[in-house]
């Protein structure tokens, strides 16, 4: 048995791989070594599964912080309207929530991949689980097919190698494509992790342990030099500080290895420092008689208000009358300026998306073809792209697989 198109790895880009390609009338085998699949895209958004952002392809640009102008054609050919056209004709009702992320209304991200499933049989996709691929067979720069784990050989001219990247391991996604790039002749940028929880120096965050602030912003600076902000979500954990604001700072820190970075947090973003002293000097009148640290929550969460006494050396036990305003100045600046050190980031393992991957110069960006061999293709995270949360990732997935897909199909 021969088939026209074999898919390796039953994520997101892989599935819609697959089934553009069988819409195209290719007799398609796509193969998961799971049990299941989309183990990844059950469990993304915390398991609502953010499947896209309805933001325009600037956006995108803005968004994607590894080689966005490679993905121009694949997210044209694909873009996040047309996927989201594709799950609602298969009844995924879609909202959109803030920061333009895309959500099925149901909240549960199984239904992307229940869709998907069904999409797969009814364009007669076969789907091979518990089976994974150690080889792709070339012979004079040509794909022939490919070996199973158990030494099966699967024939085949065209391969798209849609088999993640190698984080969140328990999902599935090991690495393994990497590998099948390497002994393709492909160059592999070094994976590392991006979208990644930060351990941190100062031992009063795990005081915060639990502790969720919505709306700040976050700096990093290496060398007295900004090098990346954001704004959103902090969550503080046991180890240092996750939530979607610094899984997106990450990113930037990863791209390259620097001197020690220094991150400030800014808790009241929403108010210059000038507002702020205004809105303290209120509290501290209308708290007129009472300790300063009993005041204080009114304006900042309990539980930080300890903390930032600290850093200010303001003593929190005085009178709000014998506050001065140098004391007050101190505690407005570090209030919009709370100061941590990144200790190092936290495993490969734990990152939202490996960084790095099959280098996108031997990739043609129009197909997504490789350079080096014909018949073979790549899709989704296994290429060196990725991009900040908000479901850009999952977007690329879903662009490449789709433009894999058809480009084999067309050829
Ligand atoms: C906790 C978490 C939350 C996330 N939330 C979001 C979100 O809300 N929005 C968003 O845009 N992105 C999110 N992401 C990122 C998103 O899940 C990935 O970008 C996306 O799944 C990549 O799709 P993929 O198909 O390339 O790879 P994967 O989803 O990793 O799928 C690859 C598949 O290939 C299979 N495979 C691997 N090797 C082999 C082999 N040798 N043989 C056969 N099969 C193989 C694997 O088992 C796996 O099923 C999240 C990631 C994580 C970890």
């Amino acid at each position: 048995m021969k088939y026209d198109l074999i898919v390796i790895g039953g994520g997101p880009a892989g599935m819609m791989s697959a089934v553009t390609a069988g819409v195209e009338g290719m007799h398609t085998i796509l193969i998961e070594k799971n049990n299941k699949l989309g183990k990844k895209l059950r469990i993304t958004g915390n398991g609502r599964g953010n499947v896209t952002n309805y933001g325009d392809m600037e956006d995108f640009q803005r968004n994607i912080i590894n080689n966005g102008k490679f993905l121009y054609s694949s997210l044209y050919a694909f873009d996040n309207l047309r996927l989201m056209e594709l799950l609602e004709s298969q009844d995924v009702k879609l909202k959109i929530e803030q920061g333009n992320r895309v959500f099925p209304v149901s909240d549960r991200a199984g239904d992307i991949v229940d869709a998907l499933y069904k999409l797969l049989r009814q364009n007669k996709v076969e789907v091979k689980l518990n089976t994974g691929i150690k080889k792709i067979l070339i012979q004079d720069s040509h794909v022939q097919g490919i070996v199973t784990y158990d030494d099966n050989v699967i024939k085949g001219n065209k391969v798209v190698i849609a088999s993640g990247g190698m984080s969140w391991q328990q999902t599935g996604s090991t690495g393994d494509g990497y590998k099948l790039a390497k002994d393709a002749g492909h160059k592999i940028i070094e994976p590392r992790p991006a979208l990644i929880p930060l351990e941190i120096k100062e031992a009063w965050v795990k005081e915060l342990q639990g502790l969720s602030l919505s709306n700040i912003n976050i700096q990093a600076v290496v060398e007295n030099r900004v090098i990346a902000k954001q704004s959103g979500e902090i969550l503080f954990t046991h180890f240092g500080i996750s939530g979607p604001a610094v899984l997106s700072i990450s990113s930037f820190l990863s791209k390259t290895s620097r001197g020690p970075v220094n991150l400030q947090i800014d808790i009241k973003p929403e108010l210059s420092a000038g507002k702020l002293d205004k809105n303290l000097q209120e509290i501290l009148n209308i708290n007129n008689g009472k300790n300063l640290k009993n005041s204080l929550y009114d304006l900042i969460p309990r539980r930080m208000v300890q903390i930032i006494l600290q850093l200010t050396g303001v003593d929190g036990n005085k009178k709000v009358d014998r506050v001065s305003s140098q004391e007050r100045e101190r505690l407005v600046h570090i209030i919009k300026n709370i100061p941590l050190m990144v200790k190092k980031m936290r495993p490969l393992n734990e990152a939202i998306i490996t960084g790095g991957g099959v280098n996108i110069k031997e990739i043609t960006p129009s197909t997504m073809e490789s350079k080096i061999v014909k018949g073979l293709y790549f899709a989704g995270e296994v290429i060196d792209v990725d991009a900040l949360t908000g479901g850009y990732n999952l977007q690329i997935a879903f662009s490449t697989g789709y433009l894999s897909g058809i480009s084999a199909a067309s050829k």
